[in-house]
């Protein structure tokens, strides 16, 4: 897909299965296993989808997904399986050398998992010659999370990047290349961040786990994860709007089947409309 000059593509690392109690908070099971169908153990399927930029002579990664660190028990747990990023990123030429940054929307392990790699026994970064960008407020929480949260945080997918000098910890909202915008969204986490695209007149928006999946759409289906729901509610009163009336491509982050869309407003509701990506 291109924007202008900038040229995105949605890279996999593939599939994450995570309790359908806590992806839709508050909506009820008969309502929610329609849209998004629980296996025997009430978890649902969820993608893992990464974007790679080409903006400014730059090739820029968005999200690592979970990696490939994890045990046998986390493996079951989450039913992890699928394409590594790494080798999603060879079909489209991309070594981990030639990656230039790396954007961590927020730093639950489903988002920053590749970031770092076991290598002879010690985890160092995947992505050697990369900055990664992270919120600083973000990775101030990340060293101390709380009691309902911490099981998302592992630190080795982001301090041996802080040890290596490799992390840059921005504070609010950032051009970091031509047409690639960061902004902060706070509501999953008090400092997670979105990614706009923009080229050619035309614009895409990344909502991170504002809106991880389609049925999220629908303003009260807000995850049982987000430590601030109700800010989560104002931020998709304000965005999901305005990505919709501008035709911007809406791309979600944990939707198998529809990892790009239009969202449209029909009968008072936001639906997608699939766009095709690559
Ligand atoms: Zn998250």
């Amino acid at each position: 897909m291109k924007l202008g000059d900038l040229e995105f593509h949605i890279v996999s690392d593939g599939r994450v299965w995570l309790d359908g109690g806590a992806m839709f908070g508050v909506v009820p099971k008969p309502l929610w296993e329609k849209k998004a169908p629980p296996d025997a153990r009430n978890r649902v399927e969820l993608a893992m989808n990464c974007l790679l930029i080409l903006a400014g002579g730059k090739c820029i990664l968005v999200e690592t997904g979970a990696g490939g660190k994890h045990d046998a028990k986390f493996r079951d747990i989450y039913a992890l399986s699928g394409p590594r990023l790494t080798n999603s990123l060879r079909e489209y030429g991309v070594r981990p050398e030639n990656v230039d940054i790396v954007i961590n929307t927020h730093l639950h392990f489903d988002h920053c998992g590749g970031n770092t790699a076991v290598e002879n026994g010690k985890v160092v970064p995947t992505f050697p010659n990369a900055r990664y960008i992270v919120q600083k407020g973000e990775f101030d929480h990340a060293g101390q999370p709380t009691e309902r949260d911490r099981a998302s945080y592992f630190p080795d997918n982001y301090v041996p990047l802080d040890a290596a000098g490799k992390l840059t910890l921005i504070e609010g909202d950032h051009l970091i290349a031509p047409g690639v915008e960061l902004i902060r969204v706070p509501g999953h986490t008090a400092d997670m961040q979105c990614v706009k695209l923009t080229g050619g007149g035309k614009s895409a928006f990344f909502f991170a786990d504002l809106v991880p999946m389609t049925p999220h759409l629908a303003l009260p289906w807000i995850m049982a994860y987000d430590l601030f729901p109700l800010t989560t509610l104002e931020n998709k009163k304000k965005w999901i709007p305005l990505v919709a009336r501008n035709e911007w491509i809406a791309l979600l982050v944990h939707d198998a089947a529809v990892p790009a869309a239009y969202i449209r407003e029909r009968n008072g509701r936001w639906e997608t409309e699939p766009v095709k990506v690559d």
